[in-house]
């Protein structure tokens, strides 16, 4: 196969060749309709930017259905092993088998390749519906920590032996909880929550971003949100006091401005941080928080900008960086051309931004700018808007092309 590998320099950021080899996963259900729509979009895009001097080589990958089908192994390790080999990969919707026994796909990816950060642009394309009076104040970038909190799976049924000896186990340290309680543990480590701040503050640093803001409820759960808070502040001071501010500081040293250049470390409780995000989007630029505040904010935000079928995400490890969009396999539509292919289209432009391709990156944009604009969109954003045309899933591959610049 022709292509080279992209690798990793010493800061871990990637060296990618002029063709390098991207692996992908086409995903279930309405995800080979997507995957053709969008790979297109994505070469064109390079093809627009580079002029041929740069190309990706696809690799396929198997997961899901089609790998149980070909193997009989939902994910088979040759996948997981392909990821790491290359360090930047894209992949579309899995379906989770019910009721036999499989875990989720998407989490056991993010645990077997330590993908600990789960990042999601959140921006209004205007022309689309949303439910507020001004979607286009609200652009943030989400960094959501990907690997503990309530998701880390500790939880016992009410009754069972795990959850009476551990009622027995609190009872000795002088807790008393009610009868047949089911229990879950909530943990939050300082190392995960330092890599998570770590990433999300270089980030915005990089991206030469105002603020970044840390969500928690410390308030309650102080040992493990409020910890989040604590540990974020105290890697602050230790890895970023040349270049960041925090709001203590700002109104004891500053005057309440952040001195030029410099970037601000905020913090909000999360109930508080819901609010701010409706009335005061403006004041919010990177976002880190926790795992379930992550998850609960990511979707009220796309709901905020009416992204919530097409928002774009990069799962990322120190190594690896995996790009998919948030929606699922939409089964119902599979095999008729019809669904929305930009979230995984967004998705590969996070991917060509992280492999150092702005240019490639910025045409995407820009298309998907323009076939919004010009209301040439699929049946999802078609039926919220009066005189739209409605276009296929390649039909509107096809739009995003010819809006690039
Ligand atoms: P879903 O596939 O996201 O579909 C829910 C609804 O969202 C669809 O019925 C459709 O609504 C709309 N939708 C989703 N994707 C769309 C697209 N690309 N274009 C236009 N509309 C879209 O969620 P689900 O039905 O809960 O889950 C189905 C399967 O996906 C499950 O097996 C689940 O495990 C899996 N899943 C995978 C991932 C992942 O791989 N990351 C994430 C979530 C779910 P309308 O019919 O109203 O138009």
């Amino acid at each position: 196969m022709p292509g080279q590998f992209i690798t990793l320099d010493s800061d871990m950021t990637p060296c990618v060749p002029p063709q390098p080899i991207i692996p992908f996963i086409e995903g279930d259900g309405s995800g080979p309709d997507i995957w053709a729509a969008a790979s297109r979009v994505i070469d064109a895009a390079v093809e627009r930017a580079y002029g041929g001097a740069r190309r990706i080589i696809w690799r396929p990958l198997l997961a899901g259905e089609r790998a149980f089908a070909a193997t009989g192994d939902w994910l088979p390790e040759e996948t997981i092993e392909a990821i790491k080999r290359h360090h930047v990969a894209i992949k579309g919707p899995l379906t989770t088998p019910v009721g036999r026994g499989i875990r989720n796909l998407n989490v056991a990816l993010r645990q077997r390749l330590s993908l600990y950060a789960n990042v999601r642009p959140i921006r209004f394309f205007p022309g689309v519906e949303a439910p507020v009076k001004a979607p286009q104040r609200l652009n943030v970038v989400l960094f959501r920590e990907n690997t503990e909190d309530v998701y880390a799976g500790l939880e016992w049924a009410a009754g069972s032996e795990e959850a009476e000896q551990i009622t027995a186990l609190l009872s000795g340290l002088g807790v008393r909880l009610p009868p047949r309680c089911g229990l879950g543990l909530k943990p939050i480590s300082e190392a995960a929550s330092a890599r998570l701040i770590r990433r999300a503050v270089r980030f915005a640093l990089e991206h030469k971003h105002r603020s970044v803001t840390l969500v928690h409820k410390g308030n309650i759960m102080q040992h493990t949100e409020g910890a989040f808070r604590d540990w974020g502040y105290a890697l602050i001071e230790a890895e970023f006091a040349d270049v960041a501010v925090t709001e203590a500081r700002l109104w004891e040293d500053f005057g309440g401005r952040t001195p030029e250049g410099k970037l601000l470390i905020k913090d909000r409780l999360t109930d508080a941080m819901f609010q701010q995000l409706l009335l005061r989007p403006d004041e919010y630029e990177v976002i880190a928080t926790t795992n379930l505040n992550g998850d609960y904010l990511s979707d009220a935000c796309a709901a905020q900008v009416g992204g919530q079928g097409f928002t774009p995400s990069a799962n990322l490890s120190d190594e690896v960086a995996l790009f998919e969009p948030t929606h699922g396999t939409a089964p119902e539509y599979a095999g008729q051309d019809k669904v929305n292919p930009s979230g995984v289209i967004l998705s590969g432009e996070m991917m060509l931004r992280h492999m150092g391709w702005g240019e490639a990156a910025d045409r995407i944009l820009r298309g998907v700018e323009g076939a919004i604009a010009r209301q040439t969109v699929t049946y999802d954003l078609a039926r919220r808007l009066r005189g739209a045309a409605l276009r296929s899933c390649s039909e509107f591959g096809d739009e995003i092309i010819a809006s690039m610049k």
